[in-house]
């Protein structure tokens, strides 16, 4: 093993890396230092989104504050995060520590640029869906698409335990209304782009991913007023439909929450399922709303 690259040189060789610019053996080293350094990665995560930050200000329309202020504010927004641990930081370090010990350059840059892909990625797909819509359907996506998922998947009671006690019947309300042939493999808090949510991910038999996700209505936020398909349309009730590529999205909602049931599945079927989890899950989070 070469000497251990120091926090020093790894900043300087920070923006060359970003831009595939450095050597293989260069890149190795430094992949190997920025996966083990929390305050390199936090600076690289830092630069990537300041950079992609600066992107979305100069593709903008000019409007009536100037470049250089929106410029301005978006680089503010992102410094202020700058020493905080995001939880795709910490997988992404994870994965560059993989990467490392199978020790190919190239397939760090590809990881990487992957990660700084995830953003417009997402992007894209939502413009394919009402705005309502895309709250569940990104956090799907970040969640499910571009994670790494450990072999062996903990029993349910070992994963809600990341869960606020209050929000872990929502697990138990899935497991029990589920067909046998969906497995839980995740159930806890993520965010997306600074909203949080709470989280279910299913695996199917197939290998197929599916996401019971809630979410905190937002101003304004409700699907009654979109112009959504009504999948299921009961008096006081209904559950709104839409789909985009290989997602089906089924959305309902309660006084303070939106729902999303989502899969890579049939409209059918991710309606079929929607319906026998909104039942149970509306009476539960009426309680939580008192
Ligand atoms: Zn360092
Ligand atoms: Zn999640």
């Amino acid at each position: 093993m070469k000497p251990e690259m120091l926090c020093e040189t790894a900043l300087e060789q920070m923006d060359r890396f970003m831009d595939g610019a450095l050597s293989d053996a260069e890149t190795e080293r430094f992949a190997a230092h920025a996966g083990a350094c929390e305050k390199c990665q936090a600076e690289l995560e830092l630069r990537e989104r300041t950079r992609a930050s600066l992107r979305r200000a100069i593709r903008q329309p000019i409007d009536t504050t100037s470049l250089g202020q929106r410029i301005h504010a978006a680089v503010h927004v992102e410094a202020s995060r700058r020493f905080r641990w995001q939880p795709h930081t910490l997988a992404l370090a994870a994965t560059l520590l993989i990467a490392v010990s199978v020790g190919a350059a190239y397939q760090l840059r590809q990881l990487w640029s992957a990660a700084v892909d995830q953003d417009s990625y997402i992007a894209k797909i939502s413009e394919g869906v009402t705005t309502i819509m895309r709250v569940g359907l990104k956090d799907h996506i970040h969640c499910v698409t571009f994670r790494k998922w450990p072999k062996e998947t903990p029993k349910v009671d070992e994963l809600v335990t990341a869960m606020e006690p209050k929000y872990r019947p929502v697990a138990t309300i899935v497991g029990a209304n589920m067909p046998k042939n969906y497995e839980i493999v995740k159930a806890h808090h993520c965010a997306y782009r600074e909203r949080n949510y709470v989280h279910i991910a299913m695996k199917d038999a197939d290998g197929k991913y599916f996401s019971l996700v809630l979410a905190r209505k937002e101003a304004g936020e409700t699907f009654a007023s979109s112009s959504l398909r009504r999948v299921l349309d009961k008096p006081n009730f209904a559950v709104y439909g839409e789909n985009v590529e290989r997602f089906q999205i089924a959305g309902f909602e309660t006084r303070d929450y939106l729902a999303y049931v989502i899969g890579d599945t049939t409209t059918e079927n991710n309606t079929r399922l929607a319906g026998t989890l909104a039942a149970p899950l509306r009476e539960f989070l009426d309680s939580l709303e008192g």
